[in-house]
């Protein structure tokens, strides 16, 4: 044994060569913890050291290869400046240096996930062979940070500058077929056989029936491209990615850039820039937001596994009352997924559209090729539409989404609770009605809960779980159990009215109305609120989601939370329910909708509905952009403070993933909490008070005022 750490170790193989192996003891997967990049080096020093290494093989003990930097270790390294982001960074980018300029050959065996830094490293290699479940890739724009240990300077060295900036841009993983069409690897082989086959090709390298040092050569020296190529390479391309990614999202362009200005260089020179850029990137909020939401993510994950490990068996069969929008949805979602699903309602038209809905969606993945017809046929088969109860003893999971009117949801419920097994659990999929309002009439309220989905089931990330005050933990495990498996994220919070995401979106729409009624144009509202980083203004998102249906809420939440939320005023989404304006389902709202080429709705504005509002608004005035932003945040924020305060939802971590999977909130500010942590909550406290005025949704609660004096933050 040449080195032995806890995180690699170096063995001599008969044939001289060292099999350097990376497996990072206690963890599930191996990834570049500042352990492994300090052993790295070791093992690096090990290698050269030793006498008669005649070739290197990097094989990985886990059935990943690496799946990247640990990112845990950001925030510490990033939180030091400049020059704590360039240590982090520059002892991988030497052990990586070195390893290329080993002089004996060396190849890869990527026996799995090899995503950054752990793609960075086979770059380093001479030789790169994948086994065929493998994955390649380099994602950190997803983190708003660029590739840094010499990703931007090898990749486009190795796949071209058009295919570097494409993978890098994207961020997009690489399966093998890909990543061999891309040259990007050498070969693929089944994994079984990857390190002999790895090992022969060391062996015809170290004969040197293979030379080695031409792709080494390639990957020291500039980019042979003229100024003409160049400048169709990078001008229109970076255009093209900084379109894409939008302003809030700088890293995609800088990353561009630091191929652009390291392709004329040497390796040691472009490796410079790569870093000044990285250094830039992962000082900027956008990369602090992302980060966070990574280990958010992380954490919630965590939560759901815990609630399915307590699950006392696996969900082989649900059903869904009520075909509509919602019903049909989750019915595709689940036998998607796999879990059979039965879909009941009471008008076989409902049905028909159900079953319609689902088809539409499938025939969309075969038409793209990720779905055979074959494998379309067998969700389709997945989904029992029916009219009545028969065979509903057998259910694990059932969801109601019948209409939202709690007297029709009681019968339903009431009724639907007579036909299944005593386990079964329960969960209806209301928006607003409180959970334990609804389980009032059941006989087993314990196996009640809610289920909440967004709208479009199939791309709408969240789930709301709701508990009610009788709810058990077995209903809250089977559930959490059933929205893993349908691949959605599921968040448990307790319940009250509009639970968590429409109880903070709805003061959001106060703040909406409440400007409107003061004379804001709503056109300006939605730009600003864009601009800001919403995927859709309120006046837009109101017409997306349904005037009638968000009027509807509007009262529910009013009779919740009268003090706060009560009506006061006509509001602009009251006048365009009156006028039959129902948003983008009837094709008319706040804007009107025609259908473009695609037979998509798109909104164009008009004057009719300014003038329908004439007579309920101010006279219309110019508000400043900060003074929208400050209108429309701060019920909202303070709402959600309101929420983790009364223990809705546990923890921040949670209720910002909430937000970002439910409504979209702009993920590169990090979740409202963060957004608060980065403004400071003594700021915001100050900016609140500006607009007493305008009512309780803009008055902090004591506790995010005890918390602004104190410095306290959310995330600590
Ligand atoms: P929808 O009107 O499209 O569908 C309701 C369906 O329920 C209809 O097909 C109707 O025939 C059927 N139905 C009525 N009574 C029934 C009964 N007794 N048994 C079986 N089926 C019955 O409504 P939707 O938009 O799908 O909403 C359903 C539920 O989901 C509501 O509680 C709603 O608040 C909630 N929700 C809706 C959205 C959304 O954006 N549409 C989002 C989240 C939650």
């Amino acid at each position: 044994m040449l080195f032995s750490g806890k995180a690699l170790t170096v063995q001599m193989l008969d044939n001289g060569i060292a099999e350097l192996k990376f497996d990072l003891q206690g963890e599930s997967v191996n990834k570049f913890n500042r352990q492994t990049v300090s052993e790295f080096s070791q093992a690096l020093d090990a290698i050269e050291a030793a006498d008669g290494v005649k070739g290197v093989l990097l094989t990985s003990g886990k059935s990943v290869f690496i799946v990247g930097a640990d990112i845990t270790e950001f925030g510490d390294a990033f939180s030091v400046g400049a020059e704590g982001v360039a240590d982090l960074m520059n002892q991988n980018n030497e052990n990586i240096s070195r390893l290329e300029d080993l002089p004996v050959p060396t190849a890869v065996a990527i026996n799995g996930y090899a995503l950054g830094g752990g793609f960075e490293v086979c770059l380093g290699c001479d030789f790169r062979l994948m086994g065929e479940e493998a994955k390649v890739g380099l994602p950190e724009v997803k983190l708003g940070l660029i590739p840094g240990w010499g990703g931007t300077v090898r990749l486009p060295r190795v796949v071209g500058v058009d295919v570097a900036v494409e993978w890098i841009a994207a961020g997009k993983e690489q399966k093998p077929a890909a990543a061999l069409e891309a040259h990007a690897v050498d070969t693929v082989v089944p994994t079984d056989k990857l390190k002999d086959a790895a090992i022969k090709l060391l062996e015809r390298a170290i004969s040197g029936e293979l030379d080695y040092k031409i792709s080494r050569e390639t990957k020291k020296s500039p980019i042979p491209l003229n100024d003409t190529e160049a400048l169709m390479a990078f001008f229109t391309t970076k255009a093209f990615v900084g379109q894409q990614a939008g302003k809030n999202y700088p890293s995609p362009v800088a990353a561009v850039e630091s191929i652009e200005q390291g392709y004329k260089l040497t390796r040691d020179e472009a490796l410079k820039i790569e870093q000044e850029k990285f250094v830039f990137c992962a000082q900027t909020g956008t990369a602090k937001s992302l980060v966070g939401l990574f280990l958010a993510d992380q954490a919630i994950g965590k939560v759901a596994k815990g609630w399915e490990k307590k699950v006392d068996k696996p969900i082989e069969r649900a059903a869904v009352l009520g075909a509509g929008i919602m019903g049909g949805g989750i019915a595709y979602q689940s036998a998607y997924k796999g879990t059979p699903i039965k879909m009941k309602d009471i008008d076989q038209k409902g049905i028909d559209l159900g079953l319609d809905e689902a088809n539409k969606l499938l025939s969309k993945l075969v038409d793209r090729k990720r779905l055979t017809p074959v494998k379309m046929g067998e969700v389709l088969n997945r989904i029992e539409p029916t009219l009545s109860y028969d065979d509903f003893g057998d259910i694990d999971v059932i969801v109601e989404a019948v209409v939202e009117n709690p007297k029709v949801k009681h019968a339903v419920l009431k009724e639907v609770e007579t036909k299944v097994s005593e386990d079964t659990v329960i969960a209806s999929n209301t928006s607003t009605i409180s959970i334990n309002h609804l389980a009032e009439p059941l006989s087993r309220p314990e196996n009640f809960l809610g289920m909440h989905f967004f709208n479009p089931v199939h791309k709408m990330p969240l789930v709301e779980v709701i508990r009610g005050e009788k709810t058990s933990d077995f209903a809250v495990a089977r559930v959490v159990a059933y929205a893993n498996k349908m691949g959605k994220k599921a968040i448990v919070v307790r319940d009250c009215p509009g639970f968590l995401v429409n109880r903070v979106l709805f003061p959001y729409f106060a703040g909406f109305s409440m400007l409107v009624r003061d004379g804001a144009d709503f056109q300006a509202v939605d730009k600003v609120m864009e601009r800001w980083g919403w995927p859709m203004g309120p006046a837009y998102l109101m017409d997306v989601v349904g005037i009638d249906t968000g009027v509807h809420a509007e009262g529910v939440m009013a009779e919740g939370f009268p003090e706060r939320m009560g009506k006061t005023f006509t509001a602009a989404s009251d006048v365009m329910y009156k006028a039959g304006r129902y948003g983008q389902k009837n094709g008319k709202g706040f804007y009107s909708y025609e259908q473009d080429k695609k037979g998509r709705p798109k909104k164009v504005a008009t004057e009719e509905s300014y003038e329908l509002l004439k007579p309920h608004v101010a006279e219309r005035c110019e508000f400043e952009k900060d003074e929208i932003i400050e209108r429309m945040m701060v019920p909202m924020a303070t709402e959600l403070a309101r929420c983790l305060e009364e223990g809705i939802v546990d923890s921040p971590a949670e209720a910002d993933m909430a937000l970002i999977y439910g409504i979209g909130f702009p993920p590169f500010r990090g979740g409202i909490f963060a957004w608060l942590d980065n403004i400071g909550l003594d700021e915001f406290v100050k900016i609140a008070d500006k607009y007493a005025d305008l009512g309780e949704l803009y008055k902090p609660t004591d506790r995010m005022r005890e918390m602004a004096a104190s410095g306290k933050t959310y995330y600590g």
